[in-house]
């Protein structure tokens, strides 16, 4: 089905986790209101991880975070193309089809701030013969004002601790202000863990999204590397508060990589018709596009959650869910 300005909102939250025609939904698992408390919709979180057909398999969850209107869940519906299309070779598919899935929007105007689950969990098998299931989330953050600010590092630690893979979206450039904030979000979900001898997280993906310096470091995951080990590096003559923040991330994430994403072109950016069509959207982008998202999902690259080294099936994962946000909830 196609998605207008005008129905943009079909997907919006409720307690079931199918349109009455049966098709999957971005479920609202976690929402923080406006008097910063934070709500769990357990019983829809639980209708989803107990599934029969899910629930006693190991889940990989793959979160994308980030400050909003940055392209997240545009970028998650390409996600939900490659999984429905089952990593085919030709899974973008029908290129005048409009995109669909988590709802994505031009405009400015508020949005919530919390965690959305697509309602359908994936099995695929790993080429060794396992089948996992496999979770998708999308979250949104404000990053503006201090007490927002305190919000959305809770939203990440939230994510990044019950993920096996975080996907920080971000625009342009990695900034000192995001290592920071990542710093901050990080330093809330190592608080709320048991400590270990383990790194806590297993792997974080800086995506940065508009990148306009490829004659620098070319699009990609090699030039994403090659940035981001310049933009990680330790050296003596840094300001303390720099060494420090870098020396935190590598402390915090078994795996660390980094994609440059180029400009998807003014129809994606300032269009405010544009459906999501592929045949609208820059030729570069959808290289690129083809390369990242079977680098995130492709059945041989997707990793099993684990907490402190043991793999974790979807009942767990509901089980760890429930007993992080309780510590949040003081
Ligand atoms: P989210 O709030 O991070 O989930 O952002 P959305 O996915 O809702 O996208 C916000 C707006 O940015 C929409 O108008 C998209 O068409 C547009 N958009 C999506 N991807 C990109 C991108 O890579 N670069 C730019 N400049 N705009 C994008
Ligand atoms: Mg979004």
């Amino acid at each position: 089905p196609s998605r207008s300005l005008s129905d943009k909102n079909v997907y919006d939250w409720s307690s079931e986790e199918e349109e009455p025609d049966g098709r999957a939904r971005p479920i609202q698992v976690l929402l923080v209101k406006d008097d910063h408390t934070f709500e769990l919709d357990e019983a829809a979180l639980s209708r989803i991880l107990l599934s029969e057909e899910v629930r006693d398999r190991e889940v990989v969850a793959i979160s994308v975070a980030g400050a909003f209107r940055k392209g997240k869940s545009f970028l998650m519906d390409f996600m939900l193309r490659y999984m429905y299309n089952h990593a085919s070779e030709n899974w973008l598919g029908n290129p005048e089809e409009p995109l669909t899935g988590f709802s994505w929007r031009g405009g400015s105007e508020r949005e919530t701030t919390g965690i959305q689950i697509w309602s359908e969990v994936f099995l695929v098998d790993k080429p060794d013969g396992r089948k996992v299931a496999v979770l998708l989330m999308d979250t949104q953050g404000t990053f503006d004002s201090q007490s927002t600010l305190r919000d959305s590092a809770t939203v990440f630690a939230l994510s990044t601790m019950i993920s096996s893979m975080q996907v920080y979206n971000i625009s342009q450039n990695v900034q000192e202000d995001d290592l920071q904030h990542l710093q901050l979000f990080t330093e809330y979900g190592r608080l709320a863990m048991e400590e270990t001898f383990l790194k806590p997280f297993q792997s974080m993906i800086f995506l940065v999204r508009d990148w306009s310096f490829p004659y620098e470091f070319p699009y990609g995951q090699e030039g994403g590397m090659k940035f981001l080990e310049k933009r990680l590096k330790i050296s003596e003559n840094q300001h303390e508060e720099l060494q420090n923040v870098r020396k935190h991330i590598h402390s915090c994430f078994t795996n660390i990589s980094c994609f440059l994403m180029p400009h998807p072109g003014l129809k994606v950016a300032t269009n405010p018709l544009f459906d999501g069509r592929i045949k609208e959207i820059d030729g570069e982008f959808i290289n690129n596009l083809k390369v990242l998202v079977p680098w995130l999902l492709s059945p041989r690259n997707i990793d099993v959650k684990e907490i402190n080294g043991s793999k974790i099936t979807c009942r767990g994962l509901l089980e760890y869910f429930k007993a992080y946000i309780k510590i949040y909830q003081g």
